[in-house]
């Protein structure tokens, strides 16, 4: 600890800072001043938002993917900056991703929602960051070539997925989790339709899906979870990450979300991790590991618990899960077509274009009609990873508008919501 305070506070990027895993970060951040600097902020275009975070933190660059936002941020500067250090203003993607790279950056949060958080997060494995993984797309698009990066550059991928943070805790350090583990039993809350009658799945709006019973969250992980295409998504990354095949990844739902997920060893024992479900615990974890510091979670009261309840998913209403396991199975691009044809869906569902049972249906339908062509051979790099999501969105647009006579506006796009 002592090292930590005589040394400099380490450069941190955080992309997303304006959506909710970008603010919890912020929020620990903001406990431990001599030891993390904020370097740069990147943000699609909530400048509201964004706005105080600069006066705050005062890093030396933004990064504000809307050109219009860029825009008005220039100018509110020059009005409004007091003081030396007004921050750069980058608006041009290619500028925005280096940023990961930047000799003055340790530690890159990659936090933008969806494939938009490709590039970045590839630049910063690439330079050997230390990467605070929070966007799961791009491990379950271009899982293969972001590890092969990671190990050729030494780059720490550090989950903050509150599942594989939790995985990662109750792991032996720098032992290959393979021969010694049986199982990765990761939670799942189960979502807000985890008990509502199949027969009333038909009616669902957007409020219903984006009410999560116990995390507060961005609006297209809240869809993702209560289709567990979020947990589908998991499945994916935790294979990734801990390379451990499918058939030992199981999910399991536990309502209460106070097991974050746990590891079963090979002579019985499990270990989990457990605590309040809060992000910033993970993240706190990941940003200090493997030291432990203060995230302003308050510590978890056991005897006020109710009680701690277990059961399997249910394939009939969460059909999307088993999607993920036969991206898995399938391999190859697989999982980049899911990915992508989910992150249409969910999409149009989000602007009342797709009923919540179309999204299943459309990756589905997605997914069988790329197989049954021949373009989408496992992708050799990070350009043709971006060239197949761009064609799986197109199929998967014209599979909506084929099977729900859904038409996909131009400004179809749930980052316009952060
Ligand atoms: P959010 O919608 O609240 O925030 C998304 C952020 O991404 C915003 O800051 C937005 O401005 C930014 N963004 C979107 N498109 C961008 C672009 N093209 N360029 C730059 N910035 C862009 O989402 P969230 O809930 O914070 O989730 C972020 C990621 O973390 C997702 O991949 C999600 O699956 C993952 N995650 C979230 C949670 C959670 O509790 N929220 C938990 C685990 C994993
Ligand atoms: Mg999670």
């Amino acid at each position: 600890m002592d090292a930590f305070l005589n040394a400099a506070p380490q450069g941190v990027a955080i992309f997303g800072a304006t959506g909710s895993i970008g603010q919890s970060t912020l929020a620990v951040l903001r406990l431990h001043p001599a030891r993390y600097r904020v370097h740069a902020l990147i943000a699609h275009r909530r400048l509201e938002v964004l706005w105080p975070d600069l006066l705050a933190f005062r890093p030396a660059v933004v990064g504000v993917a809307c050109p219009q936002a860029a825009a008005a941020l220039r100018i509110r500067l020059q009005q409004e900056w007091v003081g030396s250090g007004c921050p750069q203003v980058l608006d041009q993607p290619d500028e925005i991703a280096a940023l990961a790279a930047d000799p003055a950056v340790s530690i890159v949060v990659a936090a933008i929602v969806g494939t938009a958080g490709l590039a970045s997060t590839w630049a910063a494995v690439c330079a050997g960051k230390r990467v605070l993984l929070a966007n799961k797309e791009s491990l379950v698009a271009a899982g293969a070539l972001m590890m092969q990066a990671a190990q050729a550059s030494g780059a720490v991928l550090l989950p903050v997925d509150s599942e594989h943070n939790a995985i990662f805790q109750c792991l032996p350090v720098g032992v290959p989790p393979v021969d010694a583990v049986e199982k990765l039993l990761l939670t799942a809350s189960g979502g807000p339709f985890r008990t509502r009658p199949l027969a009333a799945f038909a009616d669902i709006t957007v409020a219903d899906a984006c009410r999560h019973p116990n995390w507060s969250m961005g609006r297209k992980i809240s869809v993702d979870s209560a289709s567990m295409m979020n947990k589908g998504l998991e499945v994916i990354e935790a294979a990734w990450l801990f390379g451990v095949p499918p058939a030992r990844i199981e999910v399991v739902v536990h309502p209460q979300s106070i097991i974050h997920s746990m590891v079963q060893f090979a002579d019985g024992s499990v270990l989990a991790q457990m605590g309040r479900p809060d992000m910033r615990t993970p993240i706190a974890h990941a940003l200090a590991w493997p030291d432990r510091v203060a995230s302003g979670v308050a510590p978890l009261d056991l005897c006020a618990l109710t009680g701690l309840h277990f059961e399997r998913p249910d394939p009939s209403r969460f059909p999307c899960l088993q999607l993920a396991y036969d991206g898995l199975a399938l391999g190859g691009a697989a999982p980049l077509i899911i990915n992508a044809a989910n992150e249409v869906a969910v999409a149009a569902f989000l602007s009342e274009q797709l009923p919540f049972l179309g999204i299943a249906a459309v990756i589905r339908a997605t997914l069988d009609r790329a197989l049954a062509g021949t373009a989408f051979a496992a992708a050799e790099s990070i350009a043709e990873v971006l060239e197949q999501d761009q064609r799986a969105r197109a199929l998967a647009e014209a599979v909506m508008a084929q099977l729900f006579g859904a038409r996909v506006a131009s400004s179809l796009d749930y980052h316009s919501f952060g």
